[in-house]
């Protein structure tokens, strides 16, 4: 996606080769506008599929969720990370380790929200290590719902979170994918691609 790719060449900082900060437009102050504009890109790319769930996790996938349900016409659903005043037994829950906290928690989604009749979306913010969006697919599987795909607003592929949803059998769909950042510098697979194409052409 062009215009996101450019947003966070404009307003992205780098702080490291691994973290990327874009708390301007995408998970603290949020660009209303661009993020429409990811629900109706999420939302052109899966609306052949018969979504009836959009997933995602609390909080930065909330908005992502949102734009692409409102574009699907359906419902979505967060899972929760502080466990519900709600019987265990009415939840669908896993662990979730997080590296960037170094810490591991659980995910819930209540049972009456996720269902085997529902073929699901998930959706979130970044792609990175992958154990949230793993997370989500689990809880997926829990319900016994079919699982669509993964779609990520910004994918680092330098990260295993792709090569470990593909190997668990997932479709994954990423607008922005980083092969490689540091500060001053990304580098967009989709870039990359097109001058190989180009190139051979
Ligand atoms: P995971 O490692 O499980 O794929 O990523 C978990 C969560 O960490 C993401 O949903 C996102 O909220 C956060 N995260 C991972 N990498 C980055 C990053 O480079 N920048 C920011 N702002 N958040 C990140």
């Amino acid at each position: 996606m062009k215009r996101l790719q450019e947003r966070i060449r404009q307003d992205g900082v780098v702080l490291s080769s691994q973290v990327l900060k874009v708390d301007s437009f995408l998970n603290h102050q949020v660009d209303p506008i661009l993020t429409m504009e990811i629900g109706q890109a999420f939302a052109r790319k899966f609306q052949a599929d018969r979504v009836t769930k959009v997933l995602t996790i609390e909080a930065s996938g909330i908005h992502f969720a949102l734009a692409t349900a409102y574009a699907l016409g359906v419902p979505f659903v967060y899972a929760k990370k502080k466990q519900a005043i709600t019987l265990p037994e009415d939840l669908y829950s896993v662990p979730v380790y997080s590296f960037t906290r170094q810490e591991t928690y659980r995910i819930s989604v209540s049972k009456r929200y996720l269902t085997a009749r529902d073929r699901v979306l998930i959706v979130d913010d970044f792609l990175a290590t992958g154990a949230a969006l793993l997370g989500l697919v689990e809880l997926v599987k829990q319900a016994g719902a079919h699982l669509i795909g993964v779609g990520a607003v910004i994918e680092k592929s330098f990260q295993e979170g792709r090569g470990k949803l593909e190997q668990a059998g997932v479709f994954v769909y990423s607008l922005a994918r980083i092969e490689s950042m540091s500060p001053g510098e990304i580098c967009f697979a989709e870039e990359t691609e097109n001058m190989l194409a180009e190139e051979t052409n």
